[in-house]
């Protein structure tokens, strides 16, 4: 039997952990929080006392936390995953992190003699749950043959984007790129509004015309036309918008790093801090259609 070492059992985390043990694996689990290693033994796992405990005779680990500098400080030192963890063991790291930090970590555990990928997901907390999310992956041709076993039952979509930190690369690039499409969609109808336009015959148009893209069809910031987009749910989340700025801090990171031009992001990045100011972190970034009708 497959024994995975899960550390990080939040929201994504512990749902993840659920599915599998629900395909038979072992999940040995860590978190800081008492409550959700409590969760995980009610879902049949074990909870373990430490990071350096949970590792113990685990062929697999997967980290599942809220940032690079933790998931650093997960891996180093002499309690963490790279002192502690059986030889051979593969590390799996989903967490959504910087591109550098993500590579720096990977280049350690290659030194130490262990395969890592970084698997990012896209998916949320249903996805989670339904064992649907999408993972892209990055790290070598071997250690990806070796994880996807373990991510198929957690997953619907697994993606080899390359080497080492092209899974986050792939991460930020997407939600930069969905950031920016979500503002342009919410623009588009707020013109349409102010001249007298129709929300769901600007819809119907723009869908079957060249504006089309995800932000219109499958997540439309106007209720209505789609009936299962957070609009129609008074814009609960569904993504949040703190969640869309930490990505767009990540992208503008890597953007900063590569000296790559990115002004519609830059700009992106600053319209949705300026909702989460306003006091929106927790309505979903659709909910951006709003703050610029309103500005504010
Ligand atoms: P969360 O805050 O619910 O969970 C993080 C967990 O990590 C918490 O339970 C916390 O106690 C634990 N933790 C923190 N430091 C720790 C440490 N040193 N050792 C052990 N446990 C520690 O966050 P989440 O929503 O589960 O997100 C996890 C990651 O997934 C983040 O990187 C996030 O960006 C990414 N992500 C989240 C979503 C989403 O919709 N929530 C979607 C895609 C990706």
């Amino acid at each position: 039997m497959t024994t995975v070492a899960f550390i990080g059992l939040g929201n994504m985390g512990l749902p993840m952990a659920k599915n599998l043990l629900k395909a038979g694996m072992h999940v040995q689990g860590f978190d800081l929080a008492e409550t959700a290693r409590a969760g995980l033994v009610t879902a049949g796992g074990s909870a373990s006392a430490a990071v350096a405990d949970a590792v113990v005779g685990a062929d697999i680990v997967i980290s599942m936390l809220p940032s690079g500098k933790i998931v650093s400080a997960v891996y180093e030192g002499e309690d963490g995953v790279f002192a502690n963890a059986e030889k051979g063991a593969l590390f799996i790291d989903s967490s959504t992190i910087d591109v550098a930090t993500s590579r720096d970590i990977s280049a350690k555990a290659k030194e130490l003699g262990f395969d890592m990928v970084d698997a990012p997901v896209s998916g949320g907390v249903g996805g989670a749950a339904a064992g649907t999310l999408a993972f892209m992956v990055g790290g070598s041709k071997d250690a990806f043959k070796r994880a996807e076993p373990v991510l198929d039952p957690m997953g619907a979509k697994i993606v080899h984007c390359g080497d080492s930190g092209t899974g986050q690369a792939a991460k930020a690039c997407n939600n930069m790129l969905l950031a920016i499409s979500m503002i342009g969609v919410s623009e588009a109808f707020n013109l349409g509004r102010s001249l007298g336009l129709d929300d769901q015959v600007f819809f119907d148009v723009a869908s079957n015309a060249s504006g089309q893209c995800w932000s219109l069809t499958t997540y439309c910031p106007v209720p209505g036309p789609v009936p299962t987009s957070p609009a129609n749910n008074d814009y609960k989340p569904g993504f949040a918008t703190a969640l869309m700025l930490k990505d767009l801090n990540l992208a503008m990171a890597a953007a900063g790093e590569t000296a790559t031009d990115t002004p519609l992001g830059k700009l992106s990045r600053d319209i949705y801090t300026a909702m989460d100011s306003a006091g929106h972190g927790g309505t979903d970034f659709s909910g951006v259609i709003n703050y610029l009708a309103k500005g504010k």
